[in-house]
């Protein structure tokens, strides 16, 4: 009798709660949708929103200006719902049932601003990358060979300092603009601390990088051509033709690859389901279909098994997942 009552309670309370969850979500997407250029895109398809193709669902919200996310941020925070930005996804997992917002950035951008040479370029942050690697290989800007190849949004590489062996981004980048959680702009000026290997050191919980200004280091009629040879030997050594997140972990030293260390395993073309260990780089996860987010997981404590039973190291991940 007890266990009975105490079972209608606990039905009673959570049905409440749901609806008091569901009230505040309604009224929350009712401000969202007020918000002059925010699209909110309900519980959809994300899978195309990474290159890993993933399957995943949740909640979208495509932002056009930075005066919209200067209102959407506090808006957020005043809710406490957690969020998160994909850029191109090229670096980021996300689960099969995303609780976090995805924020997707598609700030205007006039491409005649790159038909001319430039001191100090200032850019949105949802400019792919490759405009810029064009744009290098017109000019010849030294410097910007750093980044050759990399799939990734502005916003989403001087996150992630990403970089190639020719170099980061990082040392490129002179002042970065941000909007934080009230919704207030803050200017990062760039100095010798605020990036390390993979990463950023400057942005804080909740805050989007908006924009940057990038510099160059001169002209040297050279860089065109070490750009293409550089882009063909990404071609033989990545598998560029398939659905993957880049390298899933991080080196855990410059001279100590991951890929070396997998390779030394002969872990290749080990997989999981529709996942597998890249024979062309084993750093490289390939999703040959429909690949899931537990496959990904597994594969992932397989490869750190071994390592922690061969070599006594345990990998850490560079690629984004929620909650980690
Ligand atoms: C085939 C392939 C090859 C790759 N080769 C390289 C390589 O050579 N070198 C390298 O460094 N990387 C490489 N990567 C990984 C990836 O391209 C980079 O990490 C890139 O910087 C990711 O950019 P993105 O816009 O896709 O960011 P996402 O993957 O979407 O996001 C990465 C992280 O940045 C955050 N973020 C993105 N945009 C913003 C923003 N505006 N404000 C705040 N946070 C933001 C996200 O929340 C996430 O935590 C490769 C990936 C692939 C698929």
């Amino acid at each position: 009798m007890m266990l009975v009552l105490k079972n209608n309670i606990r039905m009673i309370w959570k049905k409440c709660l749901d609806s008091v969850t569901f009230s505040c979500m309604k009224n929350l997407v009712d401000s969202i949708k007020e918000i002059q250029d925010c699209e909110f895109f309900e519980n959809i398809d994300l899978t195309k929103f990474t290159t890993f193709k993933l399957s995943s669902q949740g909640d979208l919200i495509e932002v056009k200006s930075i005066e919209a996310l200067q209102k959407l941020l506090p808006l957020l925070s005043l809710h406490k719902k957690p969020y998160l930005v994909v850029g191109w996804g090229a670096n980021q997992i996300l689960p099969a049932q995303c609780s976090e917002l995805i924020l997707h950035l598609d700030f205007l951008f006039e491409p005649s601003y790159l038909e001319t040479l430039k001191d100090e370029y200032e850019l949105p942050a949802s400019l792919g990358i490759n405009h810029l690697t064009s744009h290098a290989v017109k000019f010849g800007l030294k410097g910007w060979e750093v980044f050759t190849g990399i799939p990734a949004t502005l916003g989403g590489a001087i996150y992630m300092n990403a970089g190639t062996n020719l170099g980061e981004i990082g040392k490129l980048v002179k002042s970065v603009r941000l909007v934080d959680q009230q919704g207030k702009i803050r200017e990062e000026k760039i100095t010798a601390q605020s990036f390390s290997y993979r990463k950023n050191n400057f942005v804080k919980p909740g805050e989007v990088i908006v924009g940057a200004t990038l510099i160059h280091l001169g002209i040297d009629e050279l860089i065109p051509q070490k750009i293409k040879d550089y882009l063909n030997y990404r071609k033989t050594t990545q598998p560029l033709a398939t659905k993957n997140c880049g390298c899933v972990f991080k080196n855990p030293l410059k001279e100590l690859p991951a890929g070396k260390l997998i390779d030394l395993l002969q872990l290749k073309g080990v997989g999981v389901g529709e996942l597998r260990i890249s024979p062309k780089h084993a750093n490289f996860m390939e999703n040959s279909g429909k690949a899931t987010w537990d496959q990904f997981k597994t594969l992932v404590e397989l490869i750190n098994f071994e390592m922690d039973h061969f070599y006594g190291i345990e990998f850490e991940l560079e690629v984004k997942i929620p909650y980690h």
